[in-house]
């Protein structure tokens, strides 16, 4: 099962993502995730991402579909994936497009997560995730068992530096402006499955399930 799963910042992509994986057996793919790695370890991809990233703007294309070529020749995804934060712009939408009709596959289901902004604002400077393992956490909804420690490793919790409101803003805009061409590319192809991403997140979750039992019921 190939899956998409589109929302704005703090929409719970991530955590959803990360449950979707365990349920059904295929690997969350987070190219935020792949790049916040990559910059934590200060490789050379690192270093040349880092620079958008702080700044709430997206890393240039070349350097996104490469990274995601990569990892969909990986063995794990022969099963399928739940893409978490791509494509996010037309060119990488193409790119995807091509890789699937490349090996004779295409896309399944998009998922699209609505929250409204003000719920996002609260949401996203509550937010804080492991700086080891990527496990996230909510101060209000879903805090560490021990204040600023991971319940999983042990980590240290932080703040993305994109998590700050500033930068909060800036990335609702231009996820507005450039999304939204995408899902209209999907809508038009009867892939996009619209949810509630107002709740808990048990609720969120069973409306996810039941869109994506009602598609592939097995
Ligand atoms: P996320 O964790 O998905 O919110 O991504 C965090 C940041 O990583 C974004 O604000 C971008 O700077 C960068 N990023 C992640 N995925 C992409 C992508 N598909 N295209 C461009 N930039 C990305």
């Amino acid at each position: 099962m190939r899956l998409i799963i589109f929302g704005p910042p703090g929409s719970g992509k991530g955590t959803y993502s990360h449950m979707i994986s365990k349920i059904y057996g295929i690997p969350h793919i987070s190219t935020g995730d792949i790049l916040r790695e990559h910059i934590l370890k200060k490789t050379e991809l690192g270093l040349k991402a880092s620079v958008y990233v702080e700044k709430g703007i997206y890393v240039p294309d070349e350097i996104i579909n490469e990274i995601i070529n990569e990892r969909l020749k990986q063995n794990d995804c022969n099963k399928g994936f739940v893409l978490d934060g791509y494509p996010r712009t037309i060119g990488q939408l193409n790119f995807l497009e091509k890789i699937l009709r490349n090996s004779n596959k295409s896309l399944n289901l998009v998922i699209n997560i609505h929250v409204s902004e003000n719920e996002i604002i609260k949401r996203l400077s509550f937010r804080r995730v492991c700086s080891n393992c990527n496990a996230i956490y909510n101060l209000i909804n879903k805090p560490p068992k021990i204040d600023e420690i991971c319940d999983i490793c042990g980590s240290k919790l932080i703040q993305r530096d994109d998590d700050k409101p500033e930068v909060i803003k800036n990335r609702l805009r231009v996820y507005m402006d450039e999304t939204k061409p995408l899902l209209d590319h999907y809508l038009k192809q009867g892939k996009v499955v619209e949810i509630d991403g107002e709740g808990s997140i048990e609720e969120v979750f069973k409306r996810i399930k039941e869109a994506i039992n009602k598609f592939n019921p097995t």
